[in-house]
């Protein structure tokens, strides 16, 4: 499971208190397949650097460092943030230390090797492909924005959920989430939506990405905050990964199938397919 909005916000708001204003006196790369880009330019980089502030842009973290530098990382499958104790040692996946000024530590730590953490200028950072192309937060944006950017598509809206420069942060449990929510069939086409469910729907997943938020995020499997602890939404979920158990609305039993690549889960009662 991808960490999504939720899980990273999370972290974001576990780190933004006690990172802002502390500076890296060392950086331990033990793995270079986790720096994008060279490591040696990296570490350079990073050195000597205080942290300004630290927000969440999709499903990146980023530092803002002095001297105009970003840090900016990707969780991707799974990856985590940790920050620990003075002399915590690193764990078994960790792949880059982060050493601070107060004798704390920022571990990242990555058992796949699918995430990353980059070094950027203001200048390079808007020239990054990626961080170019991402589009709006469902949290920032009006319904109507995000309901006018899939209107009339063609696609199935489960899979213009999903993609980053649609919408940025949704992965495939808030997807489910909110098309539950909103009555939406993961496979119906956007063109056959009507306007008035298309801007439920970003309501509905606005609902649910703020309930997440509230809730610390969803540990599965891989998933902790900044300190090492699970998220709670979980506990809520109506679909995902409940194929086969009643839906929580209706009682009938929930289908899976596969969307844009991806397992769905919906109830076939409040989720009438549109093709
Ligand atoms: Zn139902």
């Amino acid at each position: 499971m991808m960490p999504e909005l939720p899980e990273v916000e999370t972290i974001v708001r576990g780190l933004a208190p006690v990172l802002t204003g502390r500076t890296f006196v060392d950086v331990f790369i033990l793995d270079p397949r986790s720096v994008l880009g060279d490591d040696i330019v990296f570490q350079r980089d990073i050195l000597g650097r205080r942290v300004t502030a630290v927000r969440r842009r999709g499903k990146l973290v980023v530092c803002e460092l002095e001297g105009d530098l970003v840090l900016a990382v990707h969780l991707k499958m799974t990856g985590r943030l940790w920050f620990t104790p003075p002399e915590t040692s690193p764990h078994s996946h960790t792949t880059i230390a982060f050493f601070l000024d107060s004798s704390e530590q920022l571990f990242f730590d990555d058992q796949r090797r699918f995430g990353y953490c980059a070094v950027f200028s203001r200048d390079g950072l808007r020239q990054w492909d990626y961080w170019a192309t991402l589009g709006p937060d469902p949290l920032q944006i009006a319904e109507e924005d995000l309901a006018g950017r899939i209107q009339g598509r063609r696609a199935a809206v489960k899979g213009l959920l999903l993609n980053q420069r649609i919408v940025s942060g949704v992965g495939n449990i808030y997807a489910d989430e909110s098309l539950h929510r909103a009555g939406i069939h993961p496979a119906s086409r956007a063109v056959r939506i009507g306007w008035d469910r298309l801007v439920f729907l970003f309501r509905c997943l606005r609902q649910v990405l703020e309930e997440a938020v509230d809730a610390g995020g969803s540990s599965i499997r891989d998933y902790r905050g900044a300190f090492g602890e699970h998220g709670r939404f979980q506990q809520k979920f109506a679909v995902y990964g409940r194929a086969g158990k009643p839906c929580p609305v209706c009682k009938e039993l929930l289908c899976k199938t596969v969307v844009a690549g991806r397992t769905s889960t919906f109830c076939p009662a409040c989720q009438p397919l549109l093709r």
